[in-house]
């Protein structure tokens, strides 16, 4: 029984714009979408339904740059299948020099996350506030992180079930907080297909830019 999460960052038009291994090209993002349908591989509404049913897929985009508004979104839309998009909530509408990067990295706006929402199909979810690496700091600051990025959540109208961790990072803190702020999942950097749920270590599969749906389902294959 195979529960897949598929993890992104970043959605180009042309393959020849992208800068690393995690910019996605809409060919290619298509072409995962439609070899997963393909193979049998349900696509659910929420990350929630893709634990409790089985053979079933769910995409998961972290971060929120506006790339995946103007490229994905629209491909998502016309093929109906949903997503939940990971938000650090101290980021939202604003370009800021990213290190990680090394250049300017834009992100969607209020209206953005709300017409996600309004379309029935995206899932707006916590990626924390500060985008932090949790596990650096004290279960005080982790706390006060993750419920500022609640108390935005619900300034905007919204509320979070099901966080992502920043960079992947988290320790024994972490989970405690995501239990008492009512958090259900979290997701990980860890690679694989979930056959069995670990909520609040969720394993996630990340097609890199050279990949195209074939490939991605001869990668499920091998965790058999
Ligand atoms: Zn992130």
């Amino acid at each position: 029984m195979k529960h897949i999460v598929l993890a992104y960052h970043h959605f180009v038009k042309n393959s020849y714009d992208k800068k690393s291994k995690l910019y996605i090209d809409e060919v290619r993002f298509r072409s995962h979408l439609l070899s997963l349908m393909e193979s049998n591989y349900k696509p659910t509404i929420s990350l929630a339904d893709c634990m409790n049913e089985t053979n079933t897929f769910h995409i998961t985009i972290d971060d929120g740059y506006l790339n995946f508004y103007n490229i994905a979104y629209p491909i998502l839309k016309e093929l109906n299948i949903p997503a939940t998009l990971f938000v650090p909530t101290s980021r939202i509408g604003i370009t800021c020099f990213e290190e990680d990067y090394g250049t300017n990295q834009t992100y969607c706006s209020k209206e953005q996350l709300l017409e996600f929402v309004a379309s029935g199909l995206i899932n707006v979810e916590s990626h924390g506030h500060g985008h932090i690496k949790l596990s650096n700091h004290s279960y005080r600051e982790q706390y006060e992180d993750v419920e500022k990025s609640l108390d935005i959540f619900s300034s905007l109208g919204l509320k979070s079930n099901v966080f992502c961790y920043p960079y992947g990072l988290y320790n024994e803190d972490t989970v405690r907080i995501l239990k008492l702020l009512d958090f259900n999942y979290s997701c990980s950097t860890v690679t694989g297909v979930n056959k069995t749920i670990d909520e609040y270590k969720i394993e996630r599969l990340a097609p890199d830019s050279t990949m195209n749906g074939n490939d991605l389902i001869k990668l499920i294959k091998l965790y058999k």
